[in-house]
C-alpha cells in the first residue's frame, strides 16, 4: 500500500468523534499525535495546541519553511458519530469496495491531512520562498471550538489559506452564516375559561412568530445573491413547545429556530431587528420576553472573486468558483484578513452517514493540485 492510502486508513482507524452529547464525545489527540509524529519526520516545525487541561482535545500548527506568509492547508481531526449497525463495514477500518475507500472520516475529511502532507513532500524546505502550513483543529463538528481557541491564541499571519473540506475537488468562495436561536415568552397560567385570569404565552407566540416570518420577508425582499440556492437569508421555524391542556392558560412557551444569513448580511443586526419586532408584537400582553443563540453562531464568509487563491484554483482546477450550503472554518481565517477558500476531494453529500467514501481516483488528483498550489504560491509568491 502506498504511504498515502496508509496514512488514510490509520487516520481513520483512530476514532476522534465530537459530540455535543458527552457519551459519544472523544478525544482528538491521538490524531493529532498521528499527524505530529509524520509532519515532523518530513521537516515541518510542529506546534501541539492543548484546548484542554489533560490535553485531550489539542490543535495543531506545523510549519515547512521560513519567512513572511505562506500557504495554510487547515482541517478538522474530528468527525461525527456513526449509526451503529448502518455501515456495511467498520467505520473504523478503511476498506476498499469498487474504487471507493469506505471509513468514517474518509471525506469529512482525515483524507485531506494525507494529501496535504503527500503534496507537501514534493517540496524541500530549503527551496520554499514562503512556508507551507497545515493546520489541525478539534471539534469542528460540534460548535467550532478549535478553531475559535486558535483565532484567539492566533491563527498564523500566513498569506492564503485553503480549508480541504470535500468540495469535489471545486473551489468554492462563499457560505452562509448559521446561528441556532431561541425565543422564550413567559406569562401566568389560568382557567381557560376567563383568559384575563392568565397571560397566555401561546398567543405571544403566535404573534412573535408572524413578527420572525415578517422580517425574514423583508429580508428576502431586501438582500439577494445567486451564488447561492436559495439566494436569499432563510429562517426555519424548527420547533415548538408549550402548555400542557386544552383547558389550562399556558404559561410558558419556547420556539427554536436557525437563521442562516447571506455573506453581508450582519447577523447580529438581524437579531437586534428580530427581538425588538418580537416585543412590539407581543405588547399588551404582558408576557417576559427572551432569546438569542442556542450556541455561538458561525459566520458568513466571502473572498473576492477576484483574490488570487481563487482565481489559482479556478485555473488549476477548470472550475468556476461556487458556494456550499454548508458551514466550515473559513470564516475564521476570513476573519484574520486571510483570502480563504474551501477545496478539498471527496463528496459532501457522503459525510455525515452510514458509508461515508472516498473515490480513490480523486486522491491522486488532490494531491496533484494541492501541489500545484503550493508551487504557485510558496515557490514563487505573487503576493
Ligand atoms: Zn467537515
Amino acid at each position: 500500500m502506498n504511504l498515502l492510502l496508509e496514512r488514510i486508513t490509520q487516520l481513520i482507524s483512530t476514532p476522534s468523534i465530537s459530540a455535543v452529547v458527552p457519551e459519544f464525545d472523544m478525544p482528538n489527540r491521538k490524531v493529532i499525535d498521528l499527524l505530529a509524529g509524520w509532519l515532523t519526520s518530513e521537516g515541518f516545525a510542529v506546534q501541539v495546541l492543548p484546548m484542554t487541561a489533560n490535553g485531550q482535545k489539542a490543535n495543531l500548527i506545523a510549519t515547512k519553511g521560513k519567512g513572511p506568509g505562506g500557504l495554510i492547508l487547515s482541517g478538522h481531526t474530528d468527525t461525527v458519530p456513526f449509526d451503529e449497525g448502518k455501515w456495511q463495514s467498520d467505520p473504523f477500518k478503511a476498506t476498499e469496495r469498487d474504487g471507493y475507500l469506505y471509513g468514517l472520516g474518509s471525506a469529512d475529511m482525515k483524507s485531506f491531512f494525507a494529501v496535504a502532507m503527500e503534496a507537501s513532500r514534493r517540496f524541500d524546505a530549503s527551496k520554499l520562498k514562503e512556508p507551507i502550513l497545515i493546520l489541525a483543529t478539534a471539534d469542528e463538528e460540534c460548535g467550532m471550538s478549535g478553531i475559535r481557541a486558535l483565532q484567539k491564541s492566533g491563527i498564523p499571519k500566513a498569506r492564503h489559506a485553503i480549508i480541504g473540506e470535500p468540495t469535489n475537488l471545486r473551489p468554492i468562495r462563499m457560505h452562509k452564516g448559521v446561528s441556532m436561536e431561541y425565543l422564550d415568552l413567559i406569562g401566568r397560567s389560568g382557567h381557560s375559561s376567563d383568559p384575563t385570569l392568565g397571560r397566555s404565552a401561546l398567543e405571544g407566540m403566535r404573534r412573535a412568530m408572524n413578527a420572525v416570518v415578517e422580517v425574514r420577508e423583508e429580508l428576502e425582499r431586501s438582500y439577494r445573491n445567486e451564488g447561492f440556492v436559495p439566494p436569499t437569508t432563510t429562517m426555519n421555524l424548527g420547533n415548538i413547545h408549550g402548555g400542557d391542556n386544552p383547558n389550562r392558560i399556558c404559561a410558558h412557551c419556547q420556539m427554536q429556530f436557525d437563521v442562516r444569513v447571506l455573506p453581508g448580511v450582519d447577523l447580529d443586526k438581524v437579531r437586534h431587528t428580530l427581538h425588538d419586532r418580537i416585543r412590539q408584537s407581543i405588547e399588551g400582553l404582558e408576557l417576559t420576553f427572551t432569546g438569542g443563540p442556542l450556541h455561538e453562531a458561525v459566520p458568513p464568509f466571502e473572498t473576492p472573486a477576484d483574490a488570487a487563491i481563487v482565481r489559482a484554483a479556478e485555473e488549476l482546477t477548470g472550475f468556476a468558483s461556487g458556494s456550499v450550503s454548508f458551514g466550515t472554518e473559513a470564516p475564521f481565517f476570513s476573519q484574520e484578513g486571510l483570502p480563504t477558500i474551501v477545496l478539498g476531494p471527496g463528496d459532501i453529500a457522503v459525510a455525515h452517514q452510514p458509508n461515508e467514501c472516498m473515490e480513490l481516483a480523486a486522491l491522486p488528483r488532490a494531491v496533484d493540485l494541492i501541489a500545484s498550489l503550493i508551487a504557485r504560491f510558496c515557490l514563487a509568491p505573487v503576493g
